[in-house]
């Protein structure tokens, strides 16, 4: 259930302060991963939340939702399209930049990544500002595919993401 799955990710991340840099407090799900009876539980989780008939293909985002898309396409039999930090993919690529604290991130994925109509589900393992997938939503939509959903682990709720992605709908497995 909701608040199971919750509790599992609550016992599973470490908190790392000052990572990458001093002032943040870095959610590390790496336990997560490792645990495989709660990596499962947690994939088996997200994909009884949006119902495994819901979406055609799962998008991970450079580099742990790497490992939580892998996990849902093999569950569920779809594959999965990786959106990657820029200059990682060989082929012709959208970009979607984006402001950070300090400085600027790029994301890309292929042009040809979705058939037209493809229903995404996007998974990514923390949402902290919102702008890593706010980046990779509309990068979804300029290839062509319709996003399905948009789930994370964990959602940092005090940096305001939700409002910011909205009214597109964020579904976090715990919210803190
Ligand atoms: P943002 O674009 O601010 O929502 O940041 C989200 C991306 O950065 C995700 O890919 C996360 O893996 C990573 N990230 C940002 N802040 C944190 C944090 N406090 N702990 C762990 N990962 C984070």
């Amino acid at each position: 259930s909701g608040p199971q799955v919750a509790r599992l990710v609550a016992s599973r991340v470490l908190d790392v302060p000052d990572f990458p840099r001093p002032g943040v407090l870095f959610k590390d799900l790496m336990p997560l991963f490792a645990d495989g009876a709660v990596f499962r539980e947690v994939i088996d989780g997200i994909v009884a939340y949006h119902g495994r008939e819901s979406f055609d293909v799962v998008v991970g985002i450079e580099a742990r939702g790497f490992v939580v898309a892998a996990a849902i396409a093999y569950a569920t039999g779809v594959g999965v399209v990786p959106v990657r930090k820029a200059g990682k993919l060989p082929r012709p690529a959208y970009s979607a930049s984006y402001a950070l604290e300090y400085g600027e991130a790029t994301l890309e994925v292929h042009e040809d990544a979705f058939t037209a109509g493809h229903r995404v589900l996007v998974v990514d393992d923390v949402l902290a500002t919102g702008g890593t997938a706010e980046a990779t939503l509309g990068l979804v939509e300029r290839a062509g595919g319709t996003v399905a959903g948009f789930t994370v682990l964990l959602e940092l709720a005090f940096l305001g993401a939700r409002e910011r992605l909205a009214p597109r709908p964020v579904h976090a497995l715990l919210t803190v």
